[in-house]
């Protein structure tokens, strides 16, 4: 059993040269760019060169997220661990995490226990630089606007209609909204701006969605900055500004590929919120990894509501992916939190709390079967508090469904404890789907976000404040109705309701804004105030974290 921190477990692992996961994927070296020893990129002319057959596509999702924790980076990890050990060929893909999380409350995303990815300390930290590269090109989009209005503003923007904002990767709160350009003449045009973290640029969705350097461009410049006095849409291609950020994103376009502590291959590329964005590693990485692997295993961001809504309906829409099978991830814990027991209670057995909470599990689970139509397993992530009544009681709802339910012990015992679902996912792939989006996208947008109220959220319906119904009929006459939805709701209920768990009934949704991201591809719906600029707590997590003088950093998790 575990008694170490994630860093101290990852730590006390050597890792194989990046080169030796490399060959034993049969990457030619020629593809392969080393950042070091352990981590590499591999040149996206790979999958040009190798339009190879592809590989079994599983996602990973969840329940609604608690403060009790799900764990679905540490199964998808332990989960690849587990197929290994059995014997397959499998590519995990994730996002790279951010360090506003990291140094704020949440902590790392390289998996927990003994399931994490590694180097942990690299791909929590700067890694290959990616994050970087976006802020860079973000804000040379955000520099070459305000000199163009500096210049004469020849394209007419109005100042005040500007939605681009500048972006750092860190949670600061105070950069949320500021003024520029003060000084006099000679030092710009004073206006409102403010900062998003680099993970809500829409740059970084654009990134994770491309699938070539030119589809990288066009989407690039069909981003909307904002609007003209007389209210046209203002594009970066306007600014003539896809080239240049092009050539600071090309390296980053590509994905890096590490190792879990048992040596299964990862690649790690782009993280996309999953509110304003869709939440999904890249769409090259997935690639990548179903090329490469017979099995590609990807996570998707909070719940299946809105994680596994996005990977389905957007990102597998565009990339043309056929998944073939789903692991929705659950704790005990986290079940009884959905049936109402306070956080410091969770450690003790009860059943009825836990019967009261299940239904949060069971719809997901029903969503995933009659709306998508894909098999689908339950990973119960195992906990040492958890009781035999209580996992019982899960496994026998679950039958109901016709779906099994396994118990997952990866964090605790690594890959042996992911064979049991391992054997499951092996099997549900096997089995023929016929896997379906959740709306057809050629409805109207109210249309479409009807259909993932009523078929993902079972609402009632959807309500359109005054203000989203006119931005809804400016989309349409900007030619935009024939795009996705990317729902920007809370994560912690099927509702707009943060305190509404378990599967409430009764409720309608309300969306107050929509707003298109047309680089990216997708009209974002906000059903309410979604920071798109964190602040870190009282406590932040930053405190912790140190460096001896050899260069080994403590205290992240
Ligand atoms: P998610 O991807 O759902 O956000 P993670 O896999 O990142 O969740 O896990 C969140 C945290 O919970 C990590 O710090 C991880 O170490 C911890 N964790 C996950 N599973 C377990 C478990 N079975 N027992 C104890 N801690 C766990
Ligand atoms: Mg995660």
């Amino acid at each position: 059993m575990k008694n170490k921190s994630d860093i101290e477990i990852a730590q006390s692992c050597t890792p194989k040269p990046i080169s030796e996961i490399a060959e034993a994927l049969n990457i030619e070296p020629k593809y392969v760019e080393q950042y070091g020893p352990i981590k590499a990129k591999i040149d996206y002319n790979y999958l040009t060169d190798h339009p190879a057959e592809d590989g079994k596509l599983i996602l990973v999702t969840a329940i609604n997220p608690t403060p009790a924790g799900e764990g679905k980076t540490t199964t998808t990890i332990g989960l690849a661990d587990g197929m290994k050990k059995i014997g397959k060929n499998v590519v995990v893909a994730l996002r790279e995490p951010s360090l506003g999380p990291v140094f704020g409350i949440k902590g790392g995303a390289a998996g927990g226990g003994y399931a994490q990815v590694i180097p942990m300390e690299d791909i929590n930290l700067h890694f290959t630089g990616d994050f970087h590269a976006i802020g860079a090109a973000n804000n040379l989009l955000a520099a070459m606007i305000d000199n163009h209005i500096h210049q004469g503003n020849e394209l007419n923007i109005d100042p005040r209609k500007i939605t681009w904002k500048r972006a750092v990767d860190m949670n600061d709160r105070q950069l949320r909204n500021i003024v520029d350009g003060l000084g006099g003449k000679k030092n710009g045009v004073p206006r409102e701006d403010g900062f998003d973290i680099t993970v809500a640029s829409e740059i970084m969705a654009v990134l994770c969605l491309a699938t070539s350097i030119p589809d990288l461009k066009a989407r690039l410049g069909r981003m909307i900055i904002g609007y003209t006095r007389d209210d046209k849409p203002v594009t970066a291609a306007d600014l003539k500004a896809q080239g240049a950020m092009t050539a600071l994103l090309k390296d980053a376009l590509k994905p890096n590929l590490v190792q879990s502590l048992e040596g299964t291959p990862a690649f790690i590329h782009g993280g996309p919120f999953a509110n304003i964005a869709h939440g999904c590693n890249s769409v090259m990485a997935t690639r990548m990894a179903m090329n490469l692997g017979d099995y590609a295993i990807t996570e998707a961001g909070f719940g299946a509501d809105l994680g596994a809504e996005k990977f389905f309906d957007i990102k597998c829409r565009a990339a043309g992916l056929n998944p073939s099978a789903v692991v929705v991830v659950a704790t005990v814990r986290a079940l009884k939190h959905h049936g109402g027991v306070a956080v410091k209670d969770l450690n003790e057995e009860n059943l009825d709390a836990l019967k009261k909470g299940l239904p949060n599990l069971l719809q997901h689970v029903a969503n995933i079967k009659d709306v998508y139509h894909l098999p689908c397993v339950v990973a119960i992530n195992a906990f040492p508090t958890d009781t035999k009544a209580e996992l019982d009681l899960v496994e026998a709802e679950c039958k109901k469904l016709g779906v099994n339910a396994v118990l997952s012990e990866v964090w605790a015992k690594g890959g042996e404890g992911g064979v049991a679902l391992a054997k499951e996912v092996v099997k549900l792939c096997e089995e023929p789907n016929d896997f379906s989006f959740a709306y057809d996208i050629n409805d109207s947008i109210e249309g479409k976000l009807d259909a993932i109220a009523k078929n993902v959220y079972h609402a009632d319906g959807v309500d359109l404040t005054t203000d989203a119904r006119q931005q809804m009929e400016q989309l349409e006459s900007l030619g935009f109705s024939n795009l996705p939805i990317c729902m920007a709701k809370t994560q912690y209920s099927f509702s707009d309701d943060a305190s509404l768990l378990g599967a409430p009934k009764g409720f309608n949704i309300t969306v107050r804004n929509l707003k298109v991201s047309s680089g990216a591809g997708f009209i974002v719906a906000l059903t309410g105030d979604i920071m798109t600029m964190p602040g870190l707590p009282k406590v932040p997590a930053a405190e912790n974290i140190d460096v001896d003088e050899t260069g080994k950093i403590t205290g992240l998790f």
